[in-house]
């Protein structure tokens, strides 16, 4: 039985129609909240969230988050902005303006209503880590002239703001730095790795492997990176992070892609390319402080989450494929 329209909270997702963001609203609709998705649709797309739409609980605006927005909300996730790099880099300008104005805009959205505002910041706030694994205390070693600056310091510039607000304006607020996620719904074409080595495996294409792929990641199934972000929003005041949220299952990047060429059934060869500058050689996430504060940690093997991520992309292949 719905929810009384008054008594369903009110959630503004801002980046909505991209992959973790789709996700997100999905489950957000299901627990029969009151949700509006904005996007400008730059990497994100409405078929992304294309099951919702005939759904009366949930909104879809194009909207970009650089420019002020008014609407009275309760809670605000604060996913807006491209998060490949390949994508990141192709505006650099505006990425940092999505993530600098775009944080002004919603947390001064935040203020007016006194909504409860929670931000996706990244484990690129550690750039290319001195420490291993890295817990929220370590402050990072960024470059702040490089290509991936225009995400790293953007990003670094938003939790400030964040912090700012909190403690300027007493605003209540949650961040969640994300560690590599992957699953359903991520862009086929966007360059990542988990995207670019399944749809490469798939079409029996050589695997793009940079550098001699002895840098390291975690990889994360989206379902769980959701539930640490929406066990986030709900937990206690007190609780506003840094708080990573990822697996710390580390693995090279080699391995990731001999493991995908395996369950793809996939004979492809593996070639190399340069690796891209500034490119962290490692990374794993210290989940002590998710454990203890939101009781979270991933639930889904690798195995596991390749599968439905796998089956997702071949039906981006022409049939019969
Ligand atoms: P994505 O590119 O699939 O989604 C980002 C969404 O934001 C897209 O729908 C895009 O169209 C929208 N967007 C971009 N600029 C905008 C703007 N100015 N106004 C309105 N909408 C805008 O990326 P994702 O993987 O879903 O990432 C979501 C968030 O999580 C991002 O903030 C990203 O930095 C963060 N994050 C993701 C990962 C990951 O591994 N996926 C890791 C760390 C952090
Ligand atoms: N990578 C790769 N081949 C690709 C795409 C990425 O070897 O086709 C590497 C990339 O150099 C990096 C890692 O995989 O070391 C993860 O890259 P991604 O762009 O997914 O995210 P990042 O963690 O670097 O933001």
């Amino acid at each position: 039985m719905n929810k009384r329209y008054s008594l369903r909270k009110r959630i503004l997702v801002t980046g909505g129609a991209g992959f973790i963001g789709a996700h997100l609203c999905r489950r957000l609709v299901e627990e029969d909240n009151d949700v509006l998705c904005v996007d400008n649709f730059y990497t994100g797309t409405r078929e992304n969230v294309a099951d919702l739409l005939a759904r009366p609980n949930f909104e879809l605006l194009r909207h970009d988050v650089t420019f002020p927005l008014f609407v009275e909300v309760d809670e605000i996730y604060n996913l807006a902005c491209p998060a490949s790099p390949v994508h990141y880099q192709n505006n650099p300008v505006q990425t940092t303006k999505t993530s600098v104005h775009g944080a002004i805009n919603m947390l001064g959205l935040a203020k007016r209503v006194r909504a409860k505002i929670l931000q996706a910041s990244t484990s690129e706030v550690y750039g290319d880590p001195t420490t291993h694994p890295q817990t929220e205390e370590y402050w990072g070693n960024v470059n702040p002239i490089g290509p991936r600056a225009c995400y790293d310091e953007g990003k670094r510039c938003a939790e400030t703001l964040f912090f700012d607000y909190y403690r300027q304006h007493r605003l209540r607020i949650k961040v969640a730095r994300i560690f590599n996620t992957y699953g359903p719904y991520m862009h086929p074409n966007d360059g990542r790795v988990v995207s670019n080595f399944v749809m490469q495996a798939l079409r029996g294409a050589p695997i793009t492997l940079y550098g001699d792929g002895s840098q390291t990641r975690s990889f994360c199934y989206v379902s769980d990176l959701v539930e640490g972000l929406v066990r986030l929003m709900n937990s206690a005041d007190e609780v506003t992070g840094p708080i990573n949220l990822g697996n710390p299952n580390e693995m090279t990047v080699r391995e990731m892609a001999e493991v995908i060429v395996r369950q793809c059934g996939s004979r492809s060869p593996i070639t190399f390319a340069p690796l891209p500058a500034d490119d962290p050689k490692q990374r794993q996430p210290d989940i002590t402080k998710a454990q203890q504060l939101l009781g979270w940690r991933p639930a889904v093997a690798l195995a596991d989450g390749l599968a439905p991520t796998i089956e997702y992309f071949r039906s981006f292949l022409p049939s019969g494929t």
